[in-house]
């Protein structure tokens, strides 16, 4: 039998301090449907998918979460030597990741979205999940996402793809503007596989929802969930604000979206020039006056960082509108090599790090700006 650890660094170890994980504490207990496991803010999707490619009954699979990177080590020190050890490897996790590859005795595996030479002196580096049939035996690509690791002992919101890609082109994006829709064949077995896990709500990872023809399979995807799970209340999905006002009635008719993200990022139409966001402020005001006349969550996406910008429209509009927010997913503006257009400079050593404000674009008084918004803008929401 081979031995795989899958690995998987918790939330408070890649963002200790960081004001958006309190936010998040506080307010995901106040929204229907959502849990905030004690490690991970979401089941990590891909140790189901790769779990899912290993058959059960080639691979002893089991899971290490890192709390402290010198107990990990110890840990793997215990371990068989034979045993195959696998991260994901993020920005925000890479140096985690790196101090404790270097000093285990297991081969190590990694994928992710990093340079390859991030890792690459002490780990095979896989471009896609696709590629473990290059290095391991039994390996069964196309077998649906196992999460036999998480059942049983944390609540949680697991993913269903229904199609990869969005046709839009905003500056700090790096999703491929090619749309990749899925089989039923493939989302139904994604569906059938959280049988067993505890959830409520399941969160529809295409980039904008909508766009893709099969997005009306939510409808037949509800009963199949909620024949196994009649806790399931229904989906989260993300999407543009014009196509949430173009669709909401009919999402609404469906009865089975619980809540919308919706891409706002700034209320400001200089910047969301500047980001080529596919959208303008009378559509979004548009939007708000539709959101008001329906029971249902709305969660506006807030990116932070910006140089030069007091985030007063954006704050003003978040209280304005606080009635129908259940929260905001704040973010911190990101540059990667791969993001479809380059808005600053760039070449800062955070510029990447999601959970640091501190970038290369931002002076100072940027830094205090930022840190004050957010603080105003989770007040507004429901944080403290
Ligand atoms: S930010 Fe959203 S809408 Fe814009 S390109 Fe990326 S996925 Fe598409």
């Amino acid at each position: 039998m081979n031995k795989v650890v899958f690995c998987q660094a918790s939330t408070d170890l890649i963002r200790p301090d960081n004001p958006c994980l309190d936010y998040y504490r506080q307010m995901y207990p106040k929204n229907d449907g959502y849990h905030m496991g004690e490690h991970f803010m979401e089941v990590p999707t891909w140790i189901a998918v790769i779990s899912g490619m290993l058959p059960d009954e080639h691979y002893e699979k089991s899971l290490h979460v890192i709390t402290d990177v010198q107990e990990t080590i110890k840990y793997f020190h215990e371990q068989d030597e034979m045993t195959i050890v696998m991260f994901s490897v993020l920005e925000v996790n890479k140096r985690i990741v790196q101090e404790v590859i270097k000093d285990i005795p297991q081969a190590v595996m990694c994928g992710g979205y990093v340079h390859p030479d991030e890792v690459s002196d002490y780990a095979i580096w896989c471009d896609e999940v696709t590629d473990l049939i290059k290095y391991l035996p039994h390996v069964q690509v196309d077998a649906p996402p196992n999460y036999n690791l998480f059942k049983g002992w944390m609540k949680s919101i697991p993913r269903i793809t229904l199609s990869e890609g969005c046709l839009h082109n905003c500056a700090f994006c790096t999703i491929s503007r090619e749309l990749h829709e899925y089989t039923y064949d493939q989302v139904y077995a994604q569906a059938m596989s959280f049988q067993g896990l505890e959830f409520e709500l399941v969160y529809v990872n295409d980039k904008t929802y909508g766009q893709a023809n099969n997005n009306l399979w939510l409808n037949s995807l509800f009963s199949v969930i909620r024949e196994y799970n009649p806790a399931f209340q229904g989906f989260i999905v993300q999407t543009t604000v014009p196509m949430a006002s173009m669709m909401l009635e009919a999402w609404i008719d469906m009865e089975v979206i619980r809540y919308i993200e919706v891409g706002v990022e700034v209320v400001d139409t200089e910047y969301l020039k500047r980001m080529r966001k596919p959208y303008n402020l009378k559509q979004l005001n548009k939007l708000m006056n539709k959101i008001r006349q329906y029971d249902i969550g709305f969660i506006p996406n807030i990116i932070f960082g910006l140089p030069d910008h007091d985030y007063k429209s954006t704050l003003y509009w978040l209280w304005w509108n606080a009635d129908q927010i259940s929260f905001i997913n704040p973010y911190v503006l990101c540059q990667y090599e791969e993001s479809k257009g380059q808005m600053f400079e760039g070449g800062g050593v955070n510029d990447t790090n999601e959970n640091v404000v501190d970038k290369s674009w931002l002076s100072a008084e940027d830094i205090n700006r930022t840190d004050y918004a957010m603080k105003q803008a989770f007040y507004m929401t429901g944080g403290e």
